[in-house]
């Protein structure tokens, strides 16, 4: 990836943490934010002024999955296919201001070399940082034996986390707590991995200062992932109020992928997963259970399930904006796809605000998106990665 020396002026400072601040001039090193003043910088090289205008840091969307098509391709592609598919999506989320992506189902190496190509600059792409292929039970996604990660026992889920973790570098461990609505051969409430499968992963990953993401629905597979030790709750619906308490105190996050939810509402008459979502009950559950998480004060990041039936690269953004209409203030939304983001996938030391020793990922817009979340995508006008513009 390409690094770039410069020096930002920014009329409004939309630090990432809910605060905004005025007349602050950026010092930009080599694609990492070295100084943070009230006085002009020189020395960095190019100098921009963006009086008047809103900086933000880059948004950070922790869950997609690149290599799927999300017009529903029906051809069954080959991994190299979907690799050159991945990099397209990825370059379309860099392009509406997603600088950094959480990979959350890979198939082979797929994802990894699409994260590895974008690093070593071959083709340009936000930052990547993926689970390689979600650890599951026998069948637990697809009836194609080896599709996914598939164990059975404590052990032989250590050793997949291992091989993720060591052989790929996996940034972090997805696990499929339960069924899934596209999964059709499952119900989305089942219960599938056990806690103890669960939690040698988790251990594995702490290990390695890694988190863990639980897919579940459901009373069981979320109080299964709690007691396991899993760090972000994906989706989650059915959360009961214990979990919220549980969640809330040791700092927990759910991810509550409304987007995916949305999007199948306004696709019904499309069928698929769409319909099943509403079939399987788990629809009339998902604004409450966000509202009640949003009330208990609960830590909530932006994550799309991008890939998923019509849940395209190309507003990733929606994602914040149904946050909104469900309760979040512009601000908390901000937060959700910034800072809270970037500690869903425990890279919060590095992007998720603009503070020194940050990377240079940063979105220059014309209104200020704490008062008006649609501000992000209506008034984008630069997009910087890097410390480098597009
Ligand atoms: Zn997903």
């Amino acid at each position: 990836m390409k690094s770039g020396s410069l020096s930002v002026y920014a009329g409004n400072l939309v630090v990432g943490d809910g605060s905004v601040l005025k007349d602050k001039y950026l010092g930009v090193s080599d694609g990492v934010i070295v100084e943070v003043s009230d006085r002009p910088l020189t020395g960095y090289g190019d100098e921009y002024d963006y009086s008047g205008k809103y900086v933000m840091p880059g948004l950070i969307d922790a869950h997609v999955h690149l290599r799927y098509d999300p017009h529903g391709d029906p051809e069954k592609r080959s991994h190299e296919y979907q690799a050159i598919r991945g990099v397209e999506n990825a370059k379309k989320s860099l392009e509406i201001g997603i600088t950094s992506l959480g990979e959350a189902g890979g198939i082979g190496n797929v994802v990894f070399a699409v994260r590895n190509a974008i690093n070593n600059g071959v083709v340009l792409g936000p930052r990547l940082y993926v689970s390689g292929e979600m650890i599951t039970i026998t069948g637990g996604r697809t009836k194609v034996p080896g599709e996914r990660k598939e164990v059975n026992g404590a052990d032989s889920a250590r050793k997949v986390a291992r091989e993720l973790l060591m052989y790929h570098n996996a940034d972090f461990i997805k696990l499929g707590a339960t069924g899934a609505i596209s999964s059709a051969h499952t119900g989305p409430r089942h219960p599938q991995l056990s806690v103890d499968e669960m939690r040698a992963c988790v251990e594995e990953a702490h290990n390695c200062g890694k988190m863990v993401h639980g897919h579940c629905y459901g009373e069981k597979g979320i109080g299964n992932s709690l007691e396991a030790g899993v760090d972000v709750i994906v989706h989650g619906q059915s959360l009961k109020d214990g979990h919220i308490r549980h969640m809330v105190e040791n700092k927990l996050i759910l991810m509550p992928t409304l987007k995916a939810f949305c999007g199948h509402r306004d696709n019904l008459d499309k069928g698929g997963v769409h319909t099943r979502m509403v079939d399987t009950g788990i629809w009339p559950e998902t604004e409450q259970n966000f509202r009640r998480a949003l009330e208990a004060g609960l830590t909530i990041s932006m994550g799309t399930d991008g890939g998923m039936p019509d849940d395209h690269f190309s507003n990733n953004y929606l994602d914040l904006k149904y946050m909104v209409e469900w309760g979040m203030t512009p601000g908390q939304a901000v937060t959700a796809g910034t800072l809270n983001a970037a500690k869903s996938l425990a890279i919060e030391n590095t992007v998720g605000t603009l503070e020194v020793g940050k990377y240079a990922d940063l979105l220059v817009l014309g209104k200020n998106p704490v008062e008006e979340i649609s501000s992000i995508w209506t008034s984008l006008e630069k997009v910087i990665l890097n410390g480098v513009h597009l």
